[in-house]
């Protein structure tokens, strides 16, 4: 029932090529959630410290009763703990929360930007800084980024001493962000795909309701595969258990070209607002 198809990182690492969001899911019915994804094969599972939900992360990976080592845990530092000593403290308090002594992939969770920022290039190298220490303390395994474009990334390789292994963007085929994605292959960077269904809106487009038509699959199922099928990690959310348990059937089919293609060519729709350069403190 696991999850089992995996990708290598650029660290050496192997991430699972499906996963789990958690943004709203709190409180008992969150970690129900969790937990029921857990048990079905999820292996996965992306939170941040934003999220408030990492003490439920914690106890479901320890109700699951799966081995922690078979199960990739994710967190993120966020907007207000930017910055080398801030991003350490902000680590050990989400460890603390999800109850464990190591994470599998830490992000810097949004870029300082320019807008917010005068010396947001510095700002970005010290957050980073702190990761590589995390790193090297083992109390991270992988490091990695969220919501950087190729001006963030591009920066960032400058000083980097480990390059990152993913980079988590909004990448739905609404708002697939084509630069960044061709930048970060370019660079051995994995994508992670958030919102990957536009929170549900990309479900009722006529190309996607055909194609689940023809394959005998639900919108979803086809927009996960149209993702993966460009070797990027969708990680949807639900709180529904039949839908956690669609959303992770999709290991049997593939798309053609064509067909990624014309998915691709749908108008922009979905995007979330949420934009690197603009956010606000
Ligand atoms: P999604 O695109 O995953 O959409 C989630 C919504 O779609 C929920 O309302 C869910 O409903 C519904 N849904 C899920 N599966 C189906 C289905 N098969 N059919 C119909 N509806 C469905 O959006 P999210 O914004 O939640 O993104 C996913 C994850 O990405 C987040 O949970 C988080 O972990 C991460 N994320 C990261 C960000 C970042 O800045 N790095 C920003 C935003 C998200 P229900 O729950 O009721 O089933």
């Amino acid at each position: 029932m696991t999850n089992s198809k995996l990708i290598t990182l650029n660290d050496g690492n192997s991430i699972p090529s499906f996963g789990f969001g958690t943004y709203k899911l709190t409180g008992s019915e969150g970690q129900k959630a969790m937990e029921f994804a857990l048990q079905n094969g999820y292996r996965l599972i992306d939170t941040a410290s934003i999220y408030q939900n990492e003490v439920e992360v914690g106890n479901a990976i320890k109700n699951s009763g799966i081995s922690r080592d078979e199960i990739f845990v994710t967190s993120k530092v966020w907007r207000s703990d930017l910055g080398f000593e801030a991003t350490l403290k902000a680590c050990e308090e989400s460890l603390n929360r999800l109850q464990l002594d190591y994470l599998d992939l830490y992000l810097i969770h949004w870029p300082a930007n320019s807008k917010h920022f005068p010396n947001w290039k510095e700002l970005n190298a010290e957050t980073w800084r702190a990761l590589e220490e995390l790193q090297q303390q083992g109390k991270v395994k992988s490091i990695g980024v969220s919501n950087f474009l190729v001006e963030h990334l591009s920066e960032l390789l400058k000083t980097a001493k480990t390059k990152p292994t993913v980079n988590q963007i909004e990448f739905h085929p609404g708002y697939w962000q084509e630069d960044t994605t061709a930048f970060c292959k370019e660079n051995d960077i994995v994508v992670e795909a958030w919102s990957p269904i536009a929170r549900g809106e990309a479900l009722s487009k006529d190309v996607i309701t055909q194609l689940a038509e023809k394959y005998d699959k639900t919108p979803a199922q086809i927009v996960f595969r149209w993702i993966m099928d460009q070797q990027i990690i969708p990680i949807p959310k639900s709180q529904t258990e039949h839908r956690i348990l669609e959303n992770k059937d999709v290991f049997d089919f593939n798309l053609t070209e064509e067909e990624i293609n014309k998915m691709k060519s749908i108008p922009e729709f979905g995007f979330s607002g949420y934009h690197p350069n603009t956010w606000s403190l």
